[in-house]
């Protein structure tokens, strides 16, 4: 350990690791630079985001038997989020990197240079790389930002510090490629929960819920920015939001809610559950916080619908509706050992591909967990197996897999407490057409009325009457069903 006084504000600042080279004061937030036994001041370093992590700088736990403290991190922003990578110190003076993105945790171990890695620019999703005798595919390629830091750090990072990464897995097994620095670094590591970690000193909700104003993945309102209608969300899980009512996309990872689109076009969807709904599944409450209307791409009457549901302890699943009937949808954390285009195997057991389609999002209301945008294209191939169903969705960016399981439309109108029968499966039919009749009624009782309004002297009588019976037209013809 290594102690020494601030240069800027003359606060203590200590360094436990011998291979941190970077330090950020917690009083100035001044970036120190560590040299042999001297300290540099680099600057000031951002403050991190608020964002709901459970953990902090000195939280305590066990990995494979080892005792870790966390000494520092990193925030990172890319298009679809946010996430941190805490530095993590081993009893014996090792370090790992545990990352956290919206609930789901990754230890990692840096192996040092991997030569054999490939381009980065050449890397896409899916492709394969070996390391150990396993054979890992790529998940994610991407290129991040630091948005600020704290504690201390292996290697110098600042403003506009640019973090690209791919990830990869096998089965259980996760690695990632680091490019940041040039040279491509291994990191090798599993998907862990702070419960296995058995960690300690972390932060309370109640402890969040002080800095941040929220209790961390209790459903929060805020005001739409865009036309202020009430918008509910799962403060710092699910943060993208599409407002219901104006079909803004709101991004609320911030302090502030910020527009990051308008979309004027749209047309309110009715859909058979709605965000807000909520549902009681073998005993544990969950809400549905997003709805999204998906179809073919290259067959626009083929179409289905999708609901992202949100519990605080277990996170995220979906329920899907379509033509075929309802299916629970469980994203997967452990892929598959292997797959091909014609076959999967996932936890021994064997599935063999399906359909092979182009899903294009039409319509998306409520909160999500990434950007959710009308007009996103997504690669799907179901494999079916004697087990279900498994699903690997792929965008150019990202690969995931998925696992569903048919359910009953009578047990999902159980869950949800509806009184009437669910549909078994759902129509085709465009409920947002009334208006369209009603538009037209309306220009025809105008053209009607407008020699009579030319000629009356009584024009305004006239202009209320019509006013009156317009909205009487559009009133019907715009509301949202409801039951
Ligand atoms: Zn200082
Ligand atoms: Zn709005």
């Amino acid at each position: 350990m290594y102690r020494t006084a601030c240069p800027s504000c003359g606060g203590e600042v200590i360094f436990r690791s011998a291979a941190s080279v970077m330090a950020v004061c917690e009083y100035c937030r001044s970036t120190l630079l560590r040299d042999a036994d001297t300290v540099r001041d680099q600057g000031k370093m951002s403050a991190v985001l608020e964002d709901y992590s459970r953990i902090r700088i000195g939280t305590a736990g066990n990995w494979k038997g080892k005792a870790f403290s966390v000494v520092g991190r990193i925030q990172l922003r890319y298009d679809a989020g946010l996430w941190n990578e805490w530095y993590v110190l081993f009893d014996d003076n090792t370090a790992a990197w545990l990352a956290d993105a919206s609930g789901q945790y990754l230890m990692t171990t840096d192996l040092g240079p991997a030569a054999d890695a490939p381009v980065f620019e050449n890397l896409r999703p899916e492709q394969r790389y070996t390391h150990d005798g396993k054979s890992f595919a790529f998940s994610d390629v991407r290129t991040a930002r630091c948005t600020g830091g704290e504690g201390e750090l292996p290697f110098k990072v600042g403003e506009g510090w640019e973090a690209k990464v791919a990830d990869a897995r096998a089965g259980s097994s996760f690695l990632t490629l680091d490019y940041s620095d040039g040279p491509a670094h291994l990191y090798v590591g599993e998907a862990v929960t702070l419960e296995g970690l058995a960690c300690q000193l972390l932060r309370e909700p109640e402890q969040i819920a002080e800095t941040a104003g929220r209790l961390p993945g209790r459903p929060n309102v805020l005001d739409c920015p865009s036309c202020g209608s009430p918008l509910t969300y799962a403060a710092g899980m699910a943060t993208q939001l599409v407002c219901p009512a104006c079909h803004a996309e709101v991004d609320c990872t911030g302090d502030k809610a910020e527009v990051l689109k308008k979309h004027t076009e749209l047309s309110h969807v009715v859909t058979t559950l709605s965000p807000g709904d909520e549902a009681k599944i073998d005993g544990i409450k969950w809400s549905i916080l997003g709805v999204m209307q998906c179809a073919e791409r290259d067959d626009e009457s083929s179409q289905w619908t999708e609901y992202l549901l949100y519990n605080t302890n277990r996170g995220f699943q979906w329920l899907v509706e379509s033509s075929e009937g309802w299916e629970r949808v469980m994203v997967l954390d452990d892929w598959p050992e292997r797959f091909t285009a014609e076959s999967a195997t996932f936890k021994g057991k064997e599935f063999h591909n399906l359909y092979n389609y182009a899903a294009v999002v039409r319509y998306a209301a409520g909160a999500f967990n990434w950007r959710a945008s009308v007009g996103d294209v997504t690669w799907i191939a179901d494999y079916k197996g004697a087990d279900g169903k498994l699903t690997k969705e792929a965008t150019p960016n990202e690969i995931g897999w998925s696992r569903s399981m048919p359910v009953p439309a009578q047990q999902v109108g159980q869950w949800f407490g509806k009184k009437e029968k669910l549909p078994e499966a759902a129509s085709q039919a465009d409920e947002g057409s009334l208006l369209w009749p009603a538009v037209i009624a309306i220009i025809v009782m105008v053209l009607f009325n407008l020699p009579m309004l030319i000629k009356s002297d009584d024009s305004e009588g006239i202009w209320i009457v019509m006013f009156i019976a317009g909205g009487l037209l559009w009133w019907p013809a715009s509301r949202k069903k409801k039951d």
